[in-house]
């Protein structure tokens, strides 16, 4: 969905989002219902995620991919991939499994004082921290509003507000 600001090419090469130190578990991927059922069984990846239902105000059994127990060492700076992450080939799942999330990273929506806000994690290597004019424009011309869309529809994947995130308005 970013494709006009971030090329795959170097999401293919970076993968930062993809892997997760412990203080960034609260990032892990959140997958619909459908697809948590899909993959918490033997699938057509080869790989079975384990996953844990995320409070949501629809009880819709959405789930969050669980990797805490990963960890093989106490470093806080250890990084863990996620576990349908392939380290030659990038993410395996195909788009209709993807988690909306990944497809907009590092893009977020956010609950910021009872306001939905479209917001930029400002820790992407290849966007960088502050929100450059094409991506802003991106976010401005639908991008937000089918973010917006989607998250009344699927209400956990929005976050609340951190600081440091740089809001894009709407
Ligand atoms: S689901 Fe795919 S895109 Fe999302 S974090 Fe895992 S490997 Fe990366």
């Amino acid at each position: 969905m970013l494709s006009k600001v971030l090329s795959k090419s170097s999401c293919a090469a970076c993968k930062f989002c993809c892997s997760f130190r412990r203080q960034s578990l609260w990032e892990t991927p959140l997958f619909p219902p459908e697809v948590v059922e899909k993959l918490s069984l033997p699938n057509e990846y080869g790989v079975v995620g384990m996953f844990r239902t995320v409070d949501d105000p629809q009880k819709s059994c959405a789930g969050r991919l669980v990797l805490e127990n990963n960890y093989r060492t106490a470093d806080p700076e250890e990084e863990v991939a996620c576990t349908f992450l392939d380290p030659e080939r990038g993410c395996i799942l195909k788009p209709e499994d993807k988690p909306f999330d990944c497809s907009i990273w590092p893009l977020r929506i956010m609950n910021k004082d009872g306001e939905l806000v479209i917001a930029l994690t400002p820790t992407c290597p290849s966007i960088g921290a502050t929100p450059r004019p094409e991506l802003i424009e991106l976010v401005k011309n639908g991008l937000g509003e089918k973010i917006l869309e989607y998250a009344k529809a699927h209400p956990y994947i929005i976050k609340e507000y951190r600081e440091g995130f740089p809001i894009i308005y709407l």
